[in-house]
């Protein structure tokens, strides 16, 4: 496994890897590895030959009074994960190689990354789409997989590569949870065990829409509000709990055929994401993995 600083080594490693016949796939991450980052790198070697994860805390995406100091980082562990994983090549670069001095320019994604996250932290997409964007120039991946438990992350990923003929083939992976619910992510780590216990209420909301989808719920604003009545009980402070389509992320009346709850919300100081896509039984929605 080659670990790579800098952007030119690692377009070579990928353009040797391409020029001997291989197929290269990209897993970009933030780090503090966990089962999830994991997973799409298992989807990325089924889809690939030539496997590099970028471990990259972005600046850009995060706001003023944001996590971004304070991120948790292990580069040893990830390193030893990625090794166990058959990770071909992992890509860290430092701050600097990214963004240059005086870097001013950046992709601005539109109307898919207005709502739910990117109106509660404004910029943050602007800074995904433009460190992805560079991570694709700079790898040059066939594939790249995302986790599904950035759901709209996902859809203005998608957006983008679509808008901007980026020739790179985005694959969504379904989100892993610990055994009682619990979407991983690496700001688990941020909670104390009482917060713990508190931010179970998400996946249990979500497991809860489910059902009264299948049980005939299709009103959107009602399995929303329901899903925020939840969190509250829980003592989760709500950013949002919407029902919007599964695409375009635009508000919705009904569920039917298919519909995606975002849910996002404060525990303590941790901000936590959690989404599911519902589908309404028998209406046709059933496209996309429902987890
Ligand atoms: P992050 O390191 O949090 O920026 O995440 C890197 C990638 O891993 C993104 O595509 C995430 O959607 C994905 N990811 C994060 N958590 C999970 C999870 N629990 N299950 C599946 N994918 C995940």
């Amino acid at each position: 496994m080659e670990l790579i600083a800098l952007p030119g080594e690692m377009r070579a490693a990928s353009r040797r890897a391409r020029a001997g016949g291989r197929r290269i796939g990209l897993v970009p991450t933030m780090g503090y590895l966990h089962d999830g980052h994991l997973s799409l790198v298992r989807r990325a070697r089924e889809l690939a030959d030539f496997v590099v994860v970028s471990i990259f805390v972005n600046p850009t995406q995060f706001g003023p009074g944001e996590d971004l100091d304070r991120y948790p980082r292990d580069l040893d562990r990830d390193q030893d994960l990625c090794l166990a994983a058959g990770v071909d090549a992992v890509f860290v670069p430092e701050s600097a190689s990214i963004y240059p001095d005086g870097a001013d320019t950046f992709v601005v994604p539109g109307a898919v990354a207005e709502p739910l996250c990117g109106a509660s932290r404004p910029g943050h997409f602007r800074g995904v789409a433009t460190v992805v964007t560079q991570l694709f120039h700079i790898v040059e991946p066939d594939v790249a997989v995302f986790g599904q438990k950035d759901y709209q992350q996902l859809q203005v990923i998608r957006r983008m590569v679509r808008d901007l003929h980026l020739a790179v083939e985005i694959v969504g992976e379904p989100t892993v949870r610990e055994p009682d619910g619990l979407a991983l992510s690496s700001r688990n780590a941020y909670l104390s065990p009482e917060e713990r216990g508190r931010a179970l209420a998400l996946s249990q909301a979500l497991d809860e829409a489910s059902a009264r989808v299948a049980a005939g719920e299709d009103r959107a604003a009602e399995v929303a509000r329901r899903a925020r009545r939840l969190l509250e009980e829980a003592g989760v402070r709500v950013d949002y709990a919407e029902v919007r389509h599964p695409e375009t992320l635009e508000p919705v009346d009904r569920v039917s055929p298919r519909a995606v709850l975002a849910l996002a919300g404060f525990v303590g100081n941790t901000r936590l994401i959690d989404n599911r896509v519902l589908v309404v039984p028998g209406a046709g929605g059933q496209r996309e993995n429902t987890r």
